[in-house]
């Protein structure tokens, strides 16, 4: 989808092309009584120079294959050094490898570099993972800035104990090939870079057909998740942005929302073509959990209750396990935990290619 005609009431859809370039479908129509949008978000480089070229962005499965790709290839680069000099030392180059933003994606990807830089050795890699520096850079006082200050504190000591280079207050600026420069005019040294530092709504929404968003483009809603100035145009998720009566803040972009939405508006669109009154969307925070890699994880849960340690990592794997069921049903999923059982002690703890 590309536009919307809201006097003529269609969408219009882009041409549809084939990966060797042939046409599979052309730019058309199509038309719609109501319309709900859930198109999602794009990574938001905030306008920072240098980051579009120089950062790995994760907001597609390609760009993960980028970044793992570039990930092992630093690793082959500094083992071709050490082999190059014909001893079995190991190599004292430094890998520096930056995240910039540091929420619950980037606090994750921290964890599980520094899970990989010590697998590496197994695999006979020379490279010492105290020569790996993995750096997590945020703008703000903390990390995990949309969760609680304890579930926050909480990783910041875990990814301390692991090593991490935690740079809380670090606004970046600018971006260039070998470093990441800051508004405290310092700089920092950084070979892969890995931009996870907030979202936005796809750009051509920004104001489409006359509607309203807000300063990331995302549409504003009502609490029935109607758009504000069309009655018949609903958005949901990452797109939208619904601030509740008397709240400050719109609620998160996460997929908690979004499958909440999803839920309501399943009962709302109901409402909306029998012509009887809408409900009000209320969210309802079930918790946060984030993974610190294969041996803890922190978070929150009903409400308030702060948790971390095992007890969270199986609650993380569980959680896992039900989106699975969500998707699959239970049978399945049930014989996906007994394939990944019995699969465990002959696959890689890491994929090397
Ligand atoms: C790396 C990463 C990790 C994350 N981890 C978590 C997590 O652990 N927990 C959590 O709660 N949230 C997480 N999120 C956020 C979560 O993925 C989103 O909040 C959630 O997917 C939003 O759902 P959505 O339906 O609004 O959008 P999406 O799930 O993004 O779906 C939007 C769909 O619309 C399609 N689309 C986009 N533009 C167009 C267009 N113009 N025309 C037609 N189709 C279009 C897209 O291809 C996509 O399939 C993560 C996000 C990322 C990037």
């Amino acid at each position: 989808m590309s536009d919307i005609d809201r006097e003529q009431k269609h969408i219009v859809l882009e041409q549809m092309d084939s990966k060797s370039g042939e046409m599979i479908a052309p730019c058309r129509t199509l038309a719609y009584d109501t319309l709900v949008l859930a198109i999602g978000s794009t990574s938001n480089d905030f306008g920072t120079l240098g980051a579009k070229e120089h950062c790995i962005f994760l907001d597609s499965r390609q760009q993960a294959d980028r970044f793992q790709n570039e990930f092992l290839n630093l690793y082959l680069q500094a083992q071709s050094k050490v082999a190059g000099r014909g001893d079995d030392t190991i190599s004292n180059k430094r890998l520096d490898i930056a995240i910039v933003g540091a929420g619950a994606t980037g606090v994750e990807l921290a964890a599980e570099l520094h899970y990989a830089a010590h697998q590496f050795c197994k695999y006979g890699f020379k490279v010492s993972p105290e020569n790996v520096r993995i750096s997590l850079i945020e703008a703000s006082n903390r990390v995990l800035p949309g969760l609680s200050e304890q579930v926050s504190a909480s990783a910041q000591a875990e990814l301390l104990k692991m090593g991490v280079n935690v740079l809380t207050e670090h606004k970046v600026t600018k971006i260039d090939d070998s470093f990441i420069y800051f508004e405290n005019g310092q700089s920092l040294p950084a070979t892969l870079k890995v931009w996870s530092a907030g979202i936005k709504a796809p750009d051509f929404l920004k104001n489409i057909a006359g509607l309203e968003t807000n300063r990331i483009n995302q549409l504003i809603v009502h609490s029935t998740l109607k758009t504000t100035l069309d009655s018949h145009i609903f958005a949901m998720g990452d797109c939208a942005s619904y601030t509740p009566a008397g709240q400050q803040r719109a609620v998160p972009p996460r997929a908690q929302v979004a499958n909440q939405q999803a839920i309501f508006l399943e009962q709302a669109l109901k409402a909306h073509i029998e012509q009887a009154g809408l409900p009000e969307f209320v969210f309802k925070d079930k918790g946060s959990l984030v993974s610190l890699s294969e041996k803890t994880s922190v978070g929150s849960i009903l409400g308030n209750i702060n948790i971390q340690g095992f007890c969270a990592r199986m609650m993380y794997v569980s959680l896992y396990r039900f989106h699975q069921m969500a998707l699959h049903g239970f049978w399945k999923t049930s014989v996906f935990i007994l394939k990944d059982r019995l699969s465990r002690s002959a696959r890689p703890p890491l994929k090397m290619h």
